[in-house]
């Protein structure tokens, strides 16, 4: 990593405006800064909730790769050392050898974010636009004819955003005053319980893992990798959680680069990510740019 890399991401890390529960106002659209995955995460454990969406047809659930015990027995006494976007193991882009981005929009659910983006997902629709979706669980809870369409799909990846949208700590530590998983052994939930449903739901498990706030630390991403996904942060904060007005999604959004992996928000159809992307993706076309799910750019 570059020097300029860490810095930005330090500056990240430091948070500029909000997760899930924080504020609506950010004005800096010029930093890709704060990935603000909206939705109130709010201190109401999901505790396994009984998935409300049932499976057109019964598919076999894959188990993760280890227990929950062996993850506790590895990672139980862990010290990490980082807290923040970035990790060892964590992805923020795809290889720049050609010019696709990879647009992705979180779904965090919960009180006030279990919202959809009808307009949004129509876009892309219309203009045949690939896109990954990481989904909550308490999102695909509240949504599950949508998730049924969504998921028959090749238009759309599936991704795991966890079960109770937490930040990604084997210590407690919280972003945007969102409390994060407190133990190795919680990591485990937050990523195993929504990596189970998927993998029900879906038939295969999920590839790629982002954390309620993408926030977590190196021992977390660490036992993310253990249960056979890919964490994924990003390098374009396209939305700011759905805080952003349009002009400034579009303004954002137009700023990606070959390799981007752009984060916005599929939950909040009253903020102005539908329409910023709708005028930032003919741009980026015209530029030579094309789009993928993060299957197509990461391998
Ligand atoms: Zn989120």
């Amino acid at each position: 990593m570059t020097a300029s890399r860490r810095a930005v991401l330090a500056g990240l890390a430091g948070g500029v405006l909000a997760g899930c529960a924080g504020p609506k106002s950010s004005t800096n659209i010029r930093v890709p800064a704060s990935p603000a995955p909206s939705a109130t995460a709010t201190a109401t454990p999901t505790t396994a909730a009984p998935a409300t969406v049932a499976p057109s047809t019964p598919a076999p659930v894959t188990a993760p790769r280890v227990t929950r015990a062996e993850i506790v027995a590895r990672y139980g006494h862990s010290v990490p050392h980082t807290w923040g976007f970035d990790a060892p193991g964590v992805t923020h882009a795809l290889p720049a050898t050609k010019r696709a981005i990879a647009l992705t929009f979180d779904a965090c659910g919960g009180p006030g974010g279990s919202g959809y983006d009808r307009a949004l997902i129509g876009f892309l629709r219309r203009r045949e636009i690939p896109a990954t979706l990481f989904l909550n669980s308490r999102w695909i809870d509240a949504n599950p004819a949508v998730f049924r369409r969504l998921a028959a799909e090749p238009l759309f990846e599936i991704a795991n955003h966890g079960t109770r949208h937490r930040p990604l700590s084997v210590t407690g530590r919280s972003a945007y005053g969102i409390p994060g998983t407190r133990s190795a052994g919680e990591v485990y939930d937050e990523i195993a319980g929504n990596r189970a449903k998927l993998t029900h739901l879906l038939g295969t498990p999920p590839r790629f893992f982002r954390s309620g706030t993408a926030y977590c630390d190196d021992v977390a991403a660490r036992i993310v990798g253990d249960l056979g996904e890919r964490f994924v942060s990003f390098s374009v904060n396209g939305d700011a959680g759905a805080t952003f007005t349009p002009e400034q999604v579009r303004a954002t959004v137009s700023s990606a680069q070959a390799g981007s992996i752009v984060i916005c928000h599929m939950n909040h159809p009253e903020g102005g990510t539908a329409r910023g992307i709708s005028a930032a993706v003919p741009r980026l076309l015209t530029a030579g740019h094309d789009f993928v799910r993060l299957s197509d750019g990461l391998h």
